[in-house]
Formats: structure tokens, C-alpha cells, sequence
């Protein structure tokens, strides 16, 4: 995080680069009078502010960005979608809560879907399955326990071996895994680009705008560093960044995550890419995220920071030695693009959200899996404001979350239990 508190790369998103120039929306200025203001342009503050703006049509609405839509986390992202929740959604101990998760992951999902389809987003869609696969023996067994999670909820889904594996991705890497059908991919700057370009007319969006300070009378005040917005209602979508606002200090850490594009590859370079198209989720947390992207690029995430980046050399190199592990026959193909984005992580991988005071409210913590969980709980929260619903349901299914130990236990905490399952993740990284 930056000194101002909310993240400032130094890096450009390498998927946001291969798109055609956008023209970012004009900073906030001058005196500004809303019913709803929203801060942060990523998947929760978009479908917030849409959502609002559907159910209360006649308000006004502002949403205020830090930096430019496309640079933000929400385009720093893998692009994985599901519309079944990707971290508990197969867990055959909690059958119950699993399925209901489910639920809320698919109306998130449909709700993206939809507006993809509405407003001609064009974001690469994909559905190209998901697959999770094991390069240890560990991770092994967790592979074998999700195919029995896949078979309890009926989930279609093929196991797959060393060489099924080499078939689909083109690597002989990995021991097994599994491929679930409904897994898609997503161009992620395209998606979060053309939700923001296809807001309403009632929805003003204004980019390099960060919200400087927020201060409570009768309406709330937000200062950004050319204007003063006057809101009624306040929500904070954020994420992690919410922090900076003085709220959920106690819930959330900020995690930078680091990713790479390869240059495009010749005719006979992509063909050792496999089937088009595929993503690959790791089978320990820790470990390294692959996908093709179209014909003839790869892409490569992994490694984690607490609170700030790491430094883009090393960064580079081990980004650069997960792909050549993978795909040895490949190492000419130099990277194109490498970036760093954060995430929020809690303790129990429930979000923060919900009311924080009076006509404030917020959502952060969407764990790395916000495309369609940050939409999600933007929707909601935008129905919570405006019917009133406290969303029992939700709450009680996502859970709230745990508190983080204090510094400095935090951070040693951090690095001792970061160290521990590096080291148990081995080869998945
Ligand atoms: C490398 C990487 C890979 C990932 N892979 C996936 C994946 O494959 N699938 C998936 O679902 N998720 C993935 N994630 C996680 C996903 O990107 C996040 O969960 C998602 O971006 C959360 O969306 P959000 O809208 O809640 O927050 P953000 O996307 O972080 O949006 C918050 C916005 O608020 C703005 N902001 C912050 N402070 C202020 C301020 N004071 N004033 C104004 N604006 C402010 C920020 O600039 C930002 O644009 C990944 C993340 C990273 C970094």
C-alpha cells in the first residue's frame, strides 16, 4: 500500500497494455452533490453503483476511482470465473453451506453475464472449464477429496492424469487434477473496462479521483484532491484500501499478488500450448495460477506479499522460472508483461460487509476470488441501502470476519505461516 492508502502501481497491467487506448473519465471538480457516492472502480463499486442505480433510478450517483478503470486490481486479475464459489464449493464437510454459497455465486455470476450481454461487452468469454491440478503428492490427495466433493454435488467433471493433463495443457508437469465444467475465463480489463463504460447515464464515473478523507454531519463529506463531494450515503468498495478510512483494521490484510504475460508465440511455439482454451488453478493456495490466453500467449501467477510489492527483479525471475519449470521447451519465449495487484485476504476467507454507521457502508475481502464475488456483494449491498433488506441470508452463509492479531503480531504471524506453507507447497509454486 501506498502512503495515501490505497495502492499506486509502479507497474502496468499487462492486460490492460494489449487492449486499445481508453480515454480515461474526467477527474471529480468543484462542488459535487449526490444521493449515493461510491468509492472504488472494481467489480464491487461498479455493480454497487449500477445496482442502486436500477433500484432508485432517479438518484444521483457518483462513483469516485483512484486511479484509471484497467489499472486497478480488478483488471490486475487471472480472469477465473465460476458461478460455484472456487474455494468451498466442492468441500464435502459443509454440503449445506457449500450449496448455498453456490447459490449467491451464481446469481453473482448471472448478474455479470448479463450486463456482459446488455452493454456488448466484448471480454473474451471463454468456457473453458477448470481445471485444478497437483504437482505434489499432497496436493494430490487434495485433488482426490474435491473429485469426491465434484461427485457428492454433482458437479460434471473429468479426473485426469500425468498424461491426460500433458494432452489438455501441453506440460507434463503436473501428477493429476480435475476439470470441472463450469469454469470460464475472462480478458479481466476488458470485462472491468466495459462495466464502467456501459454505466447508465444517472451513474458519473470520475477517474483519478481518490477519495482523500471522508468526514461525517450532516451528509458525509468527501474530500478527493480537486473536489468536495456532499453524499447522503456512502459506500466503500475499496477492498483492502478500506483501511486507510480508519474501518475493519482488525479483519483484513492487504496481499500483493504478481503476474506475467508471455511475448505472442510462433505457429510452432503455441502448438505446445495444449487445447485452447484452458486455465489451471494450483492445489495448494499458494502455488501458481497458468492459462492459456487465445492462440499463442501464456500466463503465469504466483507469489504473495503482506501490505507491499516485491521487487520487480525478483519478481521477474521466479514468474520467469515458473513458466520454464512448466514448460522447459518454451524458456526462448521471453515475458512480456509483469505486474503486482493486491487483494484482501481475512482469516477465514469471509468477507468484511455490511452497515459501518450511519448511511456508510462497505465490502471488502473477496479472498482472490472477486469477479464474481466482489459482483456479487456490490449488488447486494446496493439492495441492502435501498430496500432496507439487512441480507440475513447472506451474512449468515459468508460469514463474518475473523479478527487479525494486532502488530506486530500480525506480521510476524504473517511471515511464519507464509514461510511454513511455501515450503509446503513445494512444487505447486
Ligand atoms: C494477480 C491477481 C490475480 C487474481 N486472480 C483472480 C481471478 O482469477 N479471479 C478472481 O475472481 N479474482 C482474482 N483476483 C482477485 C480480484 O482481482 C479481486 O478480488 C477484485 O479485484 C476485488 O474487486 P473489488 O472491486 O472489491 O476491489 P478492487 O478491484 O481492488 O477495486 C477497488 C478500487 O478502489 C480504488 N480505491 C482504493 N482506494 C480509493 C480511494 N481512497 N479513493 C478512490 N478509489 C479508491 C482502487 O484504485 C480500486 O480500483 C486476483 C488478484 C490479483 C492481484
Amino acid at each position: 500500500m501506498s502512503k495515501a492508502g490505497f495502492p499506486v502501481y509502479r507497474d502496468v497491467c499487462g492486460w490492460n497494455a494489449m487492449l486499445p487506448h481508453r480515454q480515461a473519465k474526467a477527474r471529480a471538480s468543484g462542488s459535487i452533490r449526490v444521493r449515493y457516492a461510491v468509492v472504488g472502480a472494481g467489480y464491487t463499486g461498479l455493480a454497487a453503483a449500477r445496482r442502486l442505480h436500477e433500484l432508485d433510478p432517479d438518484a444521483s450517483i457518483a462513483v469516485l476511482e483512484a486511479t484509471t478503470v484497467g489499472e486497478g486490481a480488478s483488471a490486475r486479475n487471472s480472469g477465473f470465473m465460476t458461478p460455484s464459489d472456487s474455494k468451498i464449493g466442492l468441500s464435502l464437510g459443509e454440503m449445506d453451506r457449500a450449496e448455498q454459497l453456490n447459490a449467491f455465486s451464481k446469481e453473482g455470476y448471472s448478474y455479470l453475464t448479463g450486463l456482459m450481454q446488455a452493454g456488448g461487452i466484448e471480454c473474451d468469454l471463454e468456457r473453458s472449464g477448470r481445471v485444478t491440478a497437483a504437482a505434489t503428492d499432497q496436493g494430490a490427495d487434495k485433488i482426490r477429496t474435491m473429485i469426491d466433493g465434484a461427485k457428492a454435488h454433482g458437479f460434471a467433471h473429468q479426473a485426469l492424469d500425468r498424461e491426460a493433463l500433458a494432452g489438455l495443457i501441453g506440460s507434463r508437469y503436473y501428477q493429476c487434477g480435475i476439470r470441472i465444467d463450469e469454469g470460464y475465463l475472462v480478458q479481466p480489463a476488458a470485462l472491468v473496462r466495459g462495466l464502467a463504460d456501459t454505466l447508465p447515464a444517472g451513474v458519473a464515473l470520475y477517474e483519478n479521483s481518490p477519495v482523500l478523507d471522508l468526514q461525517h454531519g450532516p451528509q458525509w463529506l468527501l474530500r478527493t484532491p480537486e473536489a468536495v463531494v456532499t453524499a447522503d450515503v456512502v459506500v466503500l468498495a475499496t477492498n483492502a484500501a478500506i483501511k486507510q478510512f480508519g474501518f475493519w483494521r482488525d479483519g483484513l490484510v492487504t496481499i500483493y499478488t504478481f503476474a506475467g504475460i508471455t511475448e505472442a508465440m510462433d505457429a510452432h511455439d503455441a502448438a505446445q500450448l495444449g487445447i485452447k482454451p484452458w486455465g489451471l488453478l494450483p492445489a495448494h493456495r499458494l502455488g501458481t495460477t497458468v492459462r492459456r490466453i487465445g492462440a499463442d500467449r501464456l500466463m503465469v501467477r504466483s507469489l504473495y506479499a503482506y501490505e507491499k510489492p516485491l521487487d520487480p527483479g525478483h519478481v521477474e525471475q521466479q514468474l520467469t522460472s515458473c513458466f520454464h519449470r512448466r514448460y522447459p521447451a518454451l524458456a526462448h519465449v521471453p515475458m512480456q508483461y509483469i505486474w503486482g495487484g493486491t487483494t484482501a485476504l481475512t482469516m477465514n476467507g469471509s468477507p468484511r460487509w455490511g452497515r459501518i454507521k450511519d448511511r456508510l457502508f462497505g465490502s471488502a475481502g473477496c479472498n482472490g476470488s472477486g469477479i464474481v464475488k466482489g459482483t456479487l456483494l456490490g449488488k447486494r449491498l446496493a439492495e441492502m441501502i435501498v430496500t432496507g433488506d439487512p441480507q440475513e441470508a447472506l451474512q449468515a452463509v459468508y460469514g463474518r470476519a475473523n479478527r487479525i492479531a494486532p502488530e506486530p503480531f500480525r506480521t510476524i504471524g504473517f511471515h511464519a505461516v507464509s514461510a511454513y506453507q511455501r515450503r509446503k507447497a513445494g512444487l505447486e509454486m
